[in-house]
């Protein structure tokens, strides 16, 4: 059984005053059914682990360098994260790919160096929208996949978030079937690269545009394993909404 799973992304919003919301998130769950994480800018690490420290709450790092150390001047390494009390780390992010122009190889060389720190990593794919529209979206997927992906994964320690690209934080979602067709696809593509066993234990997370008000229909899809939440993770009411309806 693979373990429920609703991950905020706060990317770059957040100052102290928005653990608040943390504290608030971690009342209102005390014991959760589901796993929940939030990925703060790093600046909130730390703090964030210390005001969910009586709490399964996991904490994770949006990014990291594939290097251990050295002249990157702005960079953080996975051992920093870890070291900080991240668990995870998200990979390969549209907005990383876009802004900083990250490749399908620099994904999977961050993931080699996360995993290799001992942090679990939660790589992200997705396809544009013109890829979508030109029916290229399996052909992106499987592409992205062969390339962001290590090939030392397991289930326990890689997590998989489709975001189609033009759903991020557009309001915007594809169609129950098209939410499910990627997935099932992922899902068979893993089982064929790393055998049944693995392939079936990695959790597989839907991203864009989750709110309370959909989250129900997307987490009944077959193979959805959760959620990779950006806007509506920041609030504590609507990402406790997202757990509920995971739960
Ligand atoms: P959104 O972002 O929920 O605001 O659409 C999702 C993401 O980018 O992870």
């Amino acid at each position: 059984m693979r373990r429920k799973l609703a991950a905020g992304n706060w990317k770059m919003n957040g100052l102290s005053d928005q653990l608040a919301e943390v504290e608030k998130l971690c009342g209102a769950h005390p014991n959760p059914k589901v796993e929940i994480m939030i990925a703060p800018p790093a600046t909130l690490i730390s703090s964030m682990v210390v005001t969910a420290a009586d709490h399964p709450l996991e904490v994770a790092g949006q990014d990291c360098h594939a290097k251990d150390s050295g002249a990157h001047t702005g960079d953080i390494s996975a051992a920093m994260l870890k070291d900080a009390g991240a668990s995870h780390v998200i990979l390969g992010h549209s907005e990383r790919r876009e802004d900083h122009d990250e490749t399908d190889d620099d994904v999977r060389a961050k993931a080699r160096a996360a995993l290799a720190a001992g942090l679990k990593v939660v790589i992200c794919i997705g396809e544009t929208l013109e890829e979508r529209e030109a029916a290229n979206t399996l052909d992106i997927i499987a592409g992205q996949m062969a390339g962001s992906l290590p090939d030392i994964l397991t289930g326990e320690n890689t997590i998989i978030a489709y975001e189609p690209i033009w759903a991020i934080g557009t309001g915007k979602i594809p169609t129950l079937e098209q939410i499910g067709e990627v997935h099932d696809f992922i899902r068979s593509k893993l089982e064929a690269r790393f055998g049944d066993g693995v392939g079936r234990s990695i959790r597989l997370l839907y991203g864009g545009s989750v709110k309370p008000s959909n989250a129900s229909e997307i987490f009944a899809v077959s193979n959805v394993d959760g959620a990779l939440v950006g806007g509506a993770s920041l609030k504590a009411d609507d990402f406790s909404g997202i757990i509920q309806a995971l739960e």
